[in-house]
Parts: C-alpha cells; sequence; structure tokens
C-alpha cells in the first residue's frame, strides 16, 4: 500500500535530476558526486558548490540512514492527503555521504515513534504510474520482506 494516495502528485524530473529519477525506476538510490574533490551533493546540480567544477558521477547509496528531522503533518496542503492525515515528512541524512539529505517519509511509523537519530532502511514504493519513489521504515525485518 503506498504511504501516500495516488492522487498525490509524482515527480517531474528536470534535466539535472533525471539521472536520480532513471536510477529510482531501476530501485537504485543514487547521489551525485563530484569527480574533481569526490563531494556528494543533493538535491543534484549542474556545478560543484565546493570546487565548481562539472564534472560529475551518480554513486549507488548503501542503506546507511538516519533520521535527521521530520514534521507531522495535520493539515492537508493538498486535497489528496486529507484522507491520510497525519502523516509525517522526514529529512534523511546519509553521513557516509558528505551528510547529504532527501526528503521522504517514514512508512512505518506512527508520529510517537519518530525518533531523531533513529536508524531508517530504505524501501521502494512503486506508484501508478511505473515510478518508484525511495521511502524508509524504523523496522528492517519489515523493510526486507517488502
Ligand atoms: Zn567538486
Amino acid at each position: 500500500m503506498a504511504y501516500l494516495p495516488d492522487d498525490v502528485p509524482t515527480p517531474e524530473p528536470t534535466i539535472d535530476d533525471k539521472p536520480f529519477w532513471d536510477a529510482c525506476a531501476k530501485r537504485e538510490l543514487r547521489f551525485q558526486r563530484c569527480t574533481a574533490c569526490r563531494k556528494f551533493r543533493h538535491p543534484p546540480v549542474p556545478g560543484c558548490p565546493n570546487c565548481k567544477s562539472f564534472d560529475l558521477e551518480w554513486v549507488i547509496a548503501l542503506e546507511d540512514a538516519e533520521l535527521y528531522s521530520f514534521t507531522i503533518v495535520n493539515y492537508p496542503a493538498h486535497p489528496a492527503v486529507q484522507k491520510v492525515l497525519p502523516y509525517n515528512v522526514a529529512i534523511v541524512l546519509f553521513p557516509s555521504y558528505d551528510n547529504v539529505r532527501l526528503i521522504s517519509n517514514v512508512v512505518d511509523a506512527k508520529p510517537e515513534e519518530m525518533m531523531i537519530g533513529m536508524r531508517l532502511w530504505l524501501v521502494w514504493e512503486e506508484l501508478t504510474d511505473g515510478l518508484f519513489l525511495p521511502r524508509f521504515m524504523m523496522n528492517s525485518t519489515k523493510a526486507q520482506k517488502r
């Protein structure tokens, strides 16, 4: 079951983040890394904020994530989410990837279970149009079964 309803707007890739979404379609979470200074960055941008190089590569991220911050949404920002309130929006931190952060959701956590610093496991959620979204779970055994 999807964490958010199917009628929530889906990502519309830009020229900069299309490789990210193409990787997601293969269930690969990839982050952009500068090949000159080796720094990771996210969200994707054409030039390196650290050294100004335009040379980059897309590196697969291993499951090494934790909850950096979150909010619990109680008021709908879009009519489609009215029926799933309250839900969480999480900022997920990847310490092994220069602390890049990804905005997502923790799909198996009740609001009172969200704890900053908690370990998270990546799961893929398939949308109706064949798109895959990276989501996260706090329970590793459930994550492995999905
Ligand atoms: Zn760089």
